[in-house]
């Protein structure tokens, strides 16, 4: 593939998401809304593909994993539980010379100086204030913010609440889908007939007050989880999160991404209820970052949740009759972030029939669209008439679109740069007009080599799949 500038890259694919309708700016006629985007109709497509992928991979080839979708807005008191309501906050400054609100640990980590996470509020103070002088608001460049604060990413909403000062007691759209599985643990326990150690899935969306949505899709305030929550027995959890962390490895390469754009990074300061917490990163545009979290958590989330509900969340084991309560190891991504993990991956420019061109390597399992059915000319209406009979047959099988405008060449163009891998082209040797023993067959294109085949229309099922 041809090695592209990074930065370059960056720009050409915001321009290509924009362009042929894989992501919209959200709002866009008002101005836009910062933190929020729209996908468009081959946006939407490739993330139902990771969802689908995903889903596949973590509850349908698993055998001791179920599936789950709980609802974004619970009880206020499951984010007391989970330590959200006071644990879960971003540093924030304000700028004195235009009220730009930005993160702290940015604005430092674009001077080379880390702040962990971790920090206290005073201590995160003690290091901005230490290098204030140095740090310019990245909305109007000037020198002077205001002192370091907690700023909490839960979004509170009033649904539900019908009070004028509902603020007082708000509950929360939820901060990540986590929380849902926990809470779910024993109807999942009592409904089907799982034995620990088994695992609950869910995808969904989460909201965060991020301070500062940054990174295109990367970074946004509203966005889709994919997440995992597996229950072992206390004793059985490191090699448990091993194993995950081996298989979550795995998906990545047989998605097709290569493995010099993925590294592992393990979490410098543990939070105190977790055994381990590495990354899975990948080497977007602007550098390698979280794509996936693989964690040992304890038995941290339904020790709380017992401890708030006042519900047992201890498991009695069948066969020893051991009660325990199960520790936790959960698998983490986002499908917002898989998507611009993707079109980073997959983004390609080449040399095409002496013809440059942008084409999206995507696998098949992921590409919006499967096959592009042409009719060779359209004013001709036999040719319209049977690549309508070909598509009515592919588009039962597979996501498949019709093409009929501009000449071929220029709707091969179009397909490659949304990653479709096949072009079929209704001809006319395909009505069998001059070749007979052709009657039927229609040429099929490749997308990464441009090579072009007959094939029999009843066998093109089998072919393209
Ligand atoms: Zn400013």
């Amino acid at each position: 593939m041809a090695d592209i500038q990074n930065e370059n890259k960056m720009e050409k694919i915001v321009s290509l998401c924009k362009r042929r309708g894989f992501v919209f700016p959200g709002s866009e006629i008002y101005g836009g809304f910062v933190g929020a985007y729209d996908y468009g109709p081959y946006g939407v497509e490739l993330a139902r593909n990771i969802k689908t992928v995903w889903w596949e991979a973590m509850v349908n080839e698993e055998k001791n994993i179920v599936g789950l979708d709980s609802a974004i807005v619970t009880h206020p008191k499951v984010w007391e539980a989970s330590g959200h309501v006071n644990g879960f906050s971003d540093p924030l400054v304000t700028c004195n010379a235009c009220g730009a609100s930005s993160r702290a640990d940015h604005l430092l980590e674009g001077i080379e100086v880390f702040a962990d996470e971790k920090m206290t509020l005073e201590e995160i103070n003690t290091l901005f204030d230490a290098h204030r002088n140095e740090l310019h608001c990245p909305n109007c460049n000037e020198v002077n913010f205001g002192n370091v604060s907690q700023f909490n990413l839960l979004a509170q909403t009033n649904l539900g609440n019908f009070s004028e000062d509902w603020t007082k007691e708000p509950t929360y759209l939820r901060g990540e889908t986590a929380q849902g599985i926990f809470i779910n643990f024993k109807n999942v326990l009592d409904s089907s007939r799982v034995k620990v150690p088994f695992g609950i899935a869910q995808i969904g969306k989460a909201f965060r007050n991020e301070i500062s949505a940054r990174q295109y899709i990367f970074r946004k305030r509203e966005f889709e989880q994919m997440e995992m929550q597996m229950f072992v027995k206390p004793e059985d959890d490191m090699e448990m999160y091993e194993a995950w962390r081996e298989k979550r490895w795995q998906y990545y390469l047989d998605l097709g991404f290569s493995p010099e754009n993925l590294k592992w990074h393990e979490h410098e300061n543990l939070v105190f209820y977790a055994k381990a917490a590495w990354d899975i990163e990948y080497k977007f545009p602007f550098g390698f970052k979280e794509l996936e979290g693989v964690h040992a958590r304890g038995d941290y989330d339904l020790t709380q949740h017992q401890n708030f509900s006042g519900v047992s969340m201890e498991y009695l084991d069948p066969v020893t009759n051991e009660k325990y309560i199960p520790h936790v190891v959960e698998t983490a991504v986002g499908v917002d972030r898989t998507f611009l993990a993707a079109m980073t991956e997959f983004y390609d420019e080449d040399e095409l029939g002496g013809e440059m061109r942008v084409v999206m390597r995507f696998p098949k399992k992921l590409a919006p669209v499967k096959v592009a059915v042409f009719p060779l000319l359209k004013n001709k209406p036999q040719l319209v008439a049977k690549a309508e009979e070909v598509f009515a047959i592919l588009s039962k099988h597979m996501r498949a679109e019709f093409d009929d405008n501009g000449n071929v060449g220029k709707r091969y163009r179009r397909q490659d740069e949304i990653g479709t891998p096949a072009c079929v082209t209704i001809d006319f040797e395909t009505l069998g007009e001059e070749k007979p023993e052709l009657k039927d067959t229609v040429t099929v294109r490749d997308r990464d080599t441009g090579e072009q085949k007959r094939v029999a229309i009843t066998e093109l099922v089998g072919y393209l799949k």
